[in-house]
């Protein structure tokens, strides 16, 4: 049939449909794959098979797929509530020394208002500052002492 060069074998044209066999060679996944997105949100423009799906939808259903198991990046925290790595509220956060060399941070989710917690080394802190404005909180010391 048609013959496609290579270099367009991973870039989604959102401007087409594709069929479910197109979607799992562009995305390099299996076809059984591409149907499970189907029934968990990602939309096909036909109910009837072959179904096609539109690069549009492709490339915005991947995207929201992809936040929640992303990494956090260094200045982010992952949030319990909401699944997902957010940027502390205000850029700051707080530091608390646990141990000579780590300590957790902590910070506010600007979505959902939670505490957001995270262990980080101290050597950490540092480019952190760059980012966020850090305080640094004495631990409590223990009452038993
Ligand atoms: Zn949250």
């Amino acid at each position: 049939m048609t013959r496609r060069p290579k270099s367009s074998r991973h870039r989604i044209n959102i401007h087409r449909g594709y069929s479910v066999d197109e979607v799992a060679r562009a995305r390099g996944v299996a076809k059984g794959t591409v149907r499970r997105w189907t029934k968990s949100g990602l939309p096909s423009i036909t109910d009837q098979k072959p179904l096609l799906i539109l690069g549009e939808d492709l490339v915005e259903f991947l995207a929201k797929r992809k936040a929640p198991s992303q990494r956090c990046s260094p200045f982010e925290c992952y949030c319990v509530k909401c699944r997902a790595p957010r940027k502390p509220l205000g850029d700051m956060a707080e530091y608390i020394p646990l141990a000579p060399k780590t300590g957790n941070l902590r910070a506010i989710c600007p979505v959902c208002s939670r505490l957001m917690h995270k262990r980080i080394r101290c050597d950490a802190l540092e480019p952190l500052r760059e980012v966020l404005t850090v305080t640094i909180t004495e631990p409590i010391s223990s009452l038993t002492e």
